[in-house]
């Protein structure tokens, strides 16, 4: 029976669903041989470093990932770079199929005056500051000010938010890095601007997110009732589903008896961010209004206003996005996930999206190649493996069993390492 070899570059959930949708597609024909290959010492991606620490339960699809892992006919080759060393290119030659799966982690700019001040900076940053990714452990974040205002109104700004407003002490039982709850818990921000440019009927965040709010248990969360009932009136009687419920979250928000909490989480809509401003860092944010200019003094600017992807040499990107047509990226490469379609969905949404790159990668199946793989393009460099990351897993798990979290996830790269060989 031939044995297909395809490359998924990325161990993220848009890597993991390509593997899946190979895994489910396999027949008395045809078998696949998939090696996840991921820069990495770490797989699962933003499940690991992109996903709020106060979210727990949309970490639970790690579970999807090992069992899919577990395939034997699955390898796993973390703390391997593609694109320097070993190239698109060899992969090509040596696979049946090469997938990218590498999402999108740069922040776009705002690209006002004032935006790369000190005390400003991007989500792209921030998230996986708290989140313990190795590359970020060192950003230098300053909670010293009492006013806090991030741009944007999709789920990122929501996270983000919720991250600074809410009482550290509710980060304590989650798996956020170490470095981050010391510097929540020294934290001087109380109140937190979130800031949409057009109006709540157009806001990106979903209702889940907005229907939880009001559980949190430490902070105020206001919207001004004026802006959704206005907003309610300019979608007119038929609203999307989506917008309906969003708008029916805000309302309940907006209706909701004050609270009397010392921090407090604030919607701005219609608010065009138009300049920072400062002398040596953050002293402002003027945006442009329906009703004029609005200077809101803050010491720390958050923009969280979509992604691109990162380049990898030999493949061509345009507009943030690797250059595709539904997937198929040139000859026996393709694309899924946010790499593909833009910074988009939610982390189901790579199931459907990898399943039908698949099946165009199974049409354009020819003759197994049967020309080798990675393990003949590695010197020396240090693999990690499944069993070595389920080492990584075993111990971060086991060193926050101990203090009542789901993990302690290492931020060195040396400790990663020396867990993956214990
Ligand atoms: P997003 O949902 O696309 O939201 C981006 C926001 O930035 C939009 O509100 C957009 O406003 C705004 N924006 C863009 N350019 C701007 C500018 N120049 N000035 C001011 N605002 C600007 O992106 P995201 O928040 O990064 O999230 C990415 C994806 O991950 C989304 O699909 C999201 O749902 C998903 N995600 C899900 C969860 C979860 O399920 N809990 C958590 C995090 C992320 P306009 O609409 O006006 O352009």
């Amino acid at each position: 029976m031939p044995l297909f070899k395809v490359a998924i570059i990325g161990a993220g959930p848009a890597g993991y669903f390509a593997a899946q949708a190979l895994h489910n597609r396999q027949n008395d024909n045809r078998t696949f041989a998939i090696d996840m290959i991921e820069r990495l010492p770490t797989p699962w991606g933003l499940v690991r470093s992109g996903v709020a620490p106060d979210h727990p339960k949309i970490k639970t699809v790690s579970k999807v990932f090992e069992n899919i892992a577990a395939d034997p006919n699955f390898r796993l080759f973390a703390n391997i770079e593609i694109g320097t060393e070993i190239t698109v290119a060899q992969l090509q030659e040596k696979y049946d199929a090469v997938i990218l799966a590498t999402g999108s982690s740069l922040g776009k700019q705002l690209g006002i005056p004032g935006e790369n001040l000190p005390g400003s900076m991007s989500a792209a940053d921030f998230v996986p500051w708290y989140n313990a990714h190795p590359d970020f452990a060192d950003v230098h974040v300053d909670l010293s000010c009492e006013t806090a205002v991030v741009i944007g109104a999709g789920n990122v700004a929501m996270d983000v938010a919720r991250m600074l407003a809410l009482d550290p002490i509710e980060l304590d039982p989650t798996d956020t890095a170490d470095h981050a709850i010391d510097t929540f818990k020294k934290s001087a921000v109380r109140d937190v601007y979130i800031s949409a440019r057009r109006g709540p009927e157009h806001a990106a965040f979903t209702s889940p997110e907005l229907r939880e709010l009001p559980k949190l248990e430490h902070t105020n969360v206001v919207i001004n009732i004026d802006d959704v009932n206005a907003a309610i009136v300019r979608a007119g009687e038929a609203p999307e589903k989506d917008v309906k419920s969003n708008l029916d979250a805000m309302l309940l928000i907006a209706e909701a008896e004050p609270k009397n909490h010392d921090r407090t989480m604030r919607f701005l809509f219609q608010h065009t961010p138009k300049e920072i401003i400062g002398t040596d860092r953050v002293e402002a944010v003027v945006y442009s209004t329906p009703t004029g200019d609005v200077r809101i003094k803050c010491g720390l600017v958050i923009t969280a206003i979509g992604y691109q992807a990162e380049g990898i040499n030999g493949v061509a990107y345009q507009n943030g996005k690797v250059v595709n047509t539904d997937g198929r990226v040139k000859e026996n490469i393709y694309v899924v996930g946010w790499a593909k379609r833009g910074p988009s969905g939610v982390i189901g949404t790579n199931k459907s999206d990898a399943a039908a790159v698949i099946e165009l990668l199974i049409e354009d199946l020819g003759a197994a190649k049967n020309s080798g793989d990675i393990s003949d393009l590695i010197s020396d460099q240090v693999v990690i493996d499944q069993s070595a990351w389920q080492k990584i897993n075993t111990a971060e798990v086991a060193a926050g069993e101990v203090r009542g979290k789901p993990r302690i996830k290492s931020v060195k790269y040396s400790e990663l390492l020396d867990f993956a060989r214990s």
